[in-house]
């Protein structure tokens, strides 16, 4: 059996004369729990520079599978083309321009994105897509999705889209309960993607896929924070293993 190359985009700490450690340098990292879920499925997650002479994104990325795009920070209002409504919500516009780079690269290579979180907001803008740039200000009625306290414990039911692939993964389901932990969400959804699941109570887009040859899929809460034996959350099992699927194939 082949064992995938998943190639991981990272997560940036810029350069900060504060931090005690690596002062001013800039920091590219993942989070463990992203690592261990995706070897779980039995992929093999790469880190992916930023890119470096003599290195082209052609030659970087040639030997991978498919691209996996972590949580973390906002996307940049001006990505999408909109100014930030507050500057605590200007995002990350160095990181938006890296992994949009390796969303298009990928797409064109036909083989498989699948965004976690920000992740599936950075698909959506990469794919011409816009983005709330924060769901209670913009988005009146909806419930909490970011709780600082209760992180990952916060916990909401979504409903599968009909003629989704999440209705074809649980035949037997018509939603599931999932964590949340963002303040961003999709408003008008890019080009050749549907939406596959939607937030029960208030229709906040929470997963979608694509339309085109290309397997891509976006989920807004984060399988790899899941507690695996936790048999009141909807399995990540089936969503990690289409993925992976996909980029044996
Ligand atoms: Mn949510």
């Amino acid at each position: 059996v082949k064992t995938p190359k998943i190639a991981l985009s990272a997560c940036f700490f810029h350069a900060d004369p504060e931090r005690p450690l690596f002062k001013g340098k800039t920091l590219l990292y993942c989070e463990e729990s992203m690592l261990h879920w995706i070897m779980c499925g039995g992929g093999l997650p790469y880190l992916i520079p930023t890119i470096k002479p003599p290195f082209t994104l052609d030659i970087l990325l040639e030997d991978f599978d498919g691209l996996i795009l972590q949580g973390g920070s906002d996307v940049c209002p001006r990505t999408y083309g909109e100014e930030p409504l507050r500057p605590e919500w200007s995002g990350d516009a160095i990181r938006d321009a890296y992994e949009i780079a390796l969303v298009k690269h990928f797409v064109a290579a036909g083989k498989p994105v699948f965004g976690v979180c920000r992740g599936l907001q950075l698909i959506n803008v990469a794919l011409g897509g816009t983005l709330y740039q924060d769901i209670r200000l913009q988005h009146p009625g909806a419930h909490v999705h970011r709780d600082w306290n209760d992180y990952d414990q916060l916990f909401h039911d979504i409903t599968f889209a009909p003629n989704s692939q999440l209705k074809r993964q649980f035949p037997q389901l018509d939603g599931g309960r999932v964590n949340s932990v963002h303040h961003q969400a999709i408003k008008d959804l890019g080009k050749d993607l549907i939406v596959e699941a939607y937030s029960a109570n208030d229709k906040i887009t929470e997963a979608i896929s694509g339309t085109g040859t290309t397997y891509i899929y976006g989920v807004q809460w984060h399988p790899e924070f899941q507690d695996p034996l936790d048999q009141m959350l909807l399995p990540t099992t089936p969503l990690l293993r289409g993925f992976l699927d996909a980029c044996c194939k």
